[in-house]
């Protein structure tokens, strides 16, 4: 019998030079055409975040796909971080940097209690970039980031680095 992970890794497809050239672009989406894989999937991860977490926070958009299904099974709440300009006010925002240029992500500012414990969920951690601009925009609300979580770690960029300065628990359930 095949374990999760290998399952994970029979079923995403890599696309080569995909956004652009030397990418290789994890699709992560034929996961979601198997309800059996997604269930398993979203078992592993809230196995993993029961009892420590308070508060889910998905990154858009593919983190909130496994993301609301997660805070929905540890029965806490889940709360969007999406790209600057997508969510009414009142919010927060953090800037961080992209190879060209800079991105703005944001959060409802009244959606993180002072001194919740929350998951950072995501589909990918590639640079760790963005998780690490979630977690600082997680603290300005006053929350404390316990955990991150990713379907796939591409570990030859090092963003677990980015990360750990937050918190060590970084769960992935695969890796390239
Ligand atoms: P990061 O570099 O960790 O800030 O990644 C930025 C975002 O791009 C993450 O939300 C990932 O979901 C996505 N991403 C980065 N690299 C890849 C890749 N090779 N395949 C699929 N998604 C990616």
């Amino acid at each position: 019998m095949s374990t999760l992970q290998e399952k994970i890794n029979q079923t995403i497809v890599d696309v080569i030079d995909f956004p652009k050239e030397g990418i290789v672009y994890k699709d992560i989406t034929p996961l979601f055409l198997n309800p059996e894989l997604s269930d398993e999937i979203v078992d592993a991860f809230v196995e993993k975040a029961k009892g420590k977490v308070d508060i889910v926070c998905g990154i858009e958009s593919r983190g909130f796909l496994y993301g609301i299904q997660i805070a929905q099974k540890l029965k806490v709440p889940f709360v969007l971080i999406r790209k600057a300009g997508k969510l009414p006010p009142p919010t927060i925002s953090q800037s961080y940097d992209l190879e060209y240029g800079q991105a703005t992500i944001e959060v409802n500012s009244n959606y993180i209690k002072d001194g919740a414990r929350v998951l950072i969920h995501d589909d990918v951690l590639a640079t760790g970039g963005t998780a690490e601009a979630c977690a600082k925009l997680v603290e300005k609300c006053g929350g404390k980031t316990t955990q991150f979580s990713f379907i796939v770690d591409l570990t030859f960029l090092n963003g677990k680095d980015k990360l750990t300065s937050f918190t060590t628990d970084i769960v992935t359930l695969t890796e390239y």
